[in-house]
């Protein structure tokens, strides 16, 4: 195998990586707003075919923007939660663990045990 040969299956080789991770990555024409290098999966897999000494640094400068946009374009419920902070879940009701209960006349809050709402004085059920 001759050198030529080797370039042309790394140039061929690199340029396939590219068009599948670009289209994996959701990346179209005009997608990032324009500009010289906003091209798209094919547009990207020529680019390094004719020009891979110029094409294929450029992809990989413009990678990073491809991957951010399609972080936030599709981004799992899961993922972000694993990414950010995990906040401690507040606990429904203050201490005893039992749901809160309401006057069910006028909807005010009541302590556990009461049979009389204190605020309209509604006897209240069980
Ligand atoms: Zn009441």
């Amino acid at each position: 195998m001759d050198a030529v040969v080797i370039v042309w299956l790394l140039v061929i080789g690199s340029a396939i990586w590219v068009a599948i991770d670009a289209s994996n990555l959701g990346v179209k024409r005009g997608c990032l707003g324009g500009g010289v290098l906003d091209m798209g999966v094919a547009g990207w897999f020529f680019s390094l075919l004719l020009i891979w000494i110029v094409g294929f640094p450029a992809y990989l400068a413009q990678r990073s923007k491809y991957v951010a946009r399609a972080r936030l374009k599709n981004q799992p419920p899961e993922a972000e939660q694993q990414s950010s902070v995990k906040l401690p879940r507040l606990p429904l009701s203050d201490g005893g663990g039992a749901p809160k209960k309401y006057c069910t006349s006028c909807g005010h809050p009541l302590a556990e045990g009461t049979h009389f709402c204190g605020s309209c004085g509604a006897k209240l059920g069980a």
